[in-house]
């Protein structure tokens, strides 16, 4: 029987929450969640994401008095969940019962290694209610989930990312100059993006750009992916990033508008924050924006370091179709440029495909001879159809996509658009539940892992 609305008893309020998480290959981790009323959905797959760092969790199961599983993935049905975990706390205490704890189980996950990468204690509770053989228990208050996620950042930055401690697991993903790796740092615990670029320069370049990359240890913005180290080992150089469970845009179809104006939000936030500090990203596109199922989108690969650019740009076959005209005729780059290459992404994203129907994308990449890209700089620009979108999005994009650089609008004139205006409510859910939602869709036609 579910309780609706409202949070927990009163009476209930004191006695600190204990939630079991099921681990699917046997076991349990015990999380005593102190003071409990405030706990939101996320906080719940945050402490599931550090139990099984392998897995992308983006839901949990609870089961009710009848043994079924029940979903949970908002805060609404979190709610639930509690009210009808609290009722069931009554009936125990009336009946003079042992208080059990609240069992859930993360839904879609991997199985973990069988490390205890946290360090937690094991405590084999004998006499507990719960018969599970390697229950672990300990206290993980959200607020101090946060704090070690600083103090993690800390000691992987500024240099102490080494290859010895880097465990490679899965490819995310290959781009022209290299390929993503989904890795695992031994010391601390935690999942990250690696990008290993080949690379045969000299020592006196890699020097060069080991220094061009220290601006990204300053650079802190929550809209832009977070930097923890670079490293050139033999002919390679890795960079190792934030791991995004959502991945890249390019691989969602058609995204509806009141996602893609959250997206936007912050997109334009994390533009806006690198040409504060005068950097250009110089490679805007799907791909390189990323979203996580907290419902964070930040960028990445931006051109920070010259001498890596160059680098790279060596064996790059082909031109990015996101460029803008002014680029594509070899005419001078500037913030205008990055606008372009925003609404031109922003459009795809809109139509499920890219707007210019005689350039195609090739082997999954927009590598372009750069005579298929000239349309682009001799056509009016595509505008998006005005009946299926909402007018300031098609305003914003056909502002973003003005062939004269200058008439495109200035940072200013982005985040004071009524298309950003009206998405910049900092509802990050919107966007959290879309790539859950999307992940598990693209599981269940994957089939189990
Ligand atoms: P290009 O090389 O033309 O820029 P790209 O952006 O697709 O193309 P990469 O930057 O090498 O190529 O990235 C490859 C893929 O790896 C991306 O498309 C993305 O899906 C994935 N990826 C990159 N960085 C991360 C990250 N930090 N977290 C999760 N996935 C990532
Ligand atoms: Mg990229």
């Amino acid at each position: 029987m579910l309780v609706p609305g409202g949070g927990p008893p009163r009476a209930m309020e004191s006695p600190p929450l204990v939630i079991r998480i099921t681990i699917p290959d046997g076991g349990a981790v015990d999380w005593t969640v102190h003071p409990a009323p405030q706990l939101l959905f996320r906080d719940v797959l945050d402490v599931i994401g550090q139990v099984l760092p392998d897995a992308t969790t983006t839901a949990f199961e609870y089961e009710d008095e009848d043994g079924d599983r029940i979903t949970v993935r908002s805060d609404e049905e979190m709610k639930a969940m509690l009210s009808y975990y609290y009722t069931t706390v009554m009936e125990q205490q009336v009946n003079g019962q042992l208080i059990e704890p609240l069992q859930i189980y993360p839904r879609a996950c991997k199985p973990p290694g069988k490390r205890n990468i946290h360090g937690l204690k094991v405590n084999t509770r004998a006499g507990s209610a719960n018969n599970s053989s390697s229950a672990v228990s300990d206290s993980l208050p959200s607020n101090s989930l946060k704090k070690s996620s600083a103090e993690l950042k800390k000691i992987l930055a500024n240099g102490q990312m080494n290859e010895q401690d880097i465990q490679y697991r899965d490819v995310l993903g290959h781009g022209n100059g290299g390929t993503v790796y989904k890795a695992y740092h031994v010391p601390s615990g935690k999942i990250l993006a690696v990008k290993l670029i080949p690379l045969d320069i000299t020592l006196e370049l890699q020097k060069q750009i080991m220094s061009e990359l220290e601006i990204l240890y300053k650079c802190d913005s929550s809209y832009i992916i977070g930097f923890y180290g670079a490293f050139f080992v033999e002919n390679r150089i890795s960079l190792c990033t934030e791991f995004m469970d959502g991945g890249s845009l390019d691989v969602y179809r058609k995204i509806p508008e009141h996602v893609l104006g959250r997206i936007a939000v912050a997109v334009v936030k994390g533009l806006t924050y690198l040409w504060s500090l005068k950097i250009l990203h110089r490679d805007v596109k799907p791909s390189n924006m990323l979203v996580n199922t907290r419902g964070q989108v930040k960028l990445c690969d931006f051109g920070v370091s010259t001498q890596l650019v160059n680098s790279i740009a060596k064996t790059y076959v082909g031109t990015n179709a996101y460029m803008a005209p002014e680029r594509i005729s070899g005419e001078q780059y500037g913030i205008h440029s990055d606008v372009w290459s925003l609404g031109i992404s922003f459009m795809e994203l809109a139509l499920g495909r890219f707007p210019y129907p005689q350039i195609q994308k090739n082997q999954g990449s927009l590598m372009q001879p750069l005579q298929l890209l000239q349309c682009i700089v001799d056509e009016e620009s595509p505008v998006l159809p005005v009946g299926e979108f909402s007018e300031p999005f098609v305003h914003f994009i056909t502002q973003c996509m003005r062939k004269q650089p200058k008439e495109r609008p200035a940072p200013e004139d982005l985040m004071g658009h009524p298309f950003i205006m009206q998405y910049n409510d900092g509802n990050a859910e919107v966007v959290s539940m879309w790539v859950c939602r999307m992940l598990e869709e693209r599981r269940s036609h994957q089939g189990p892992p």
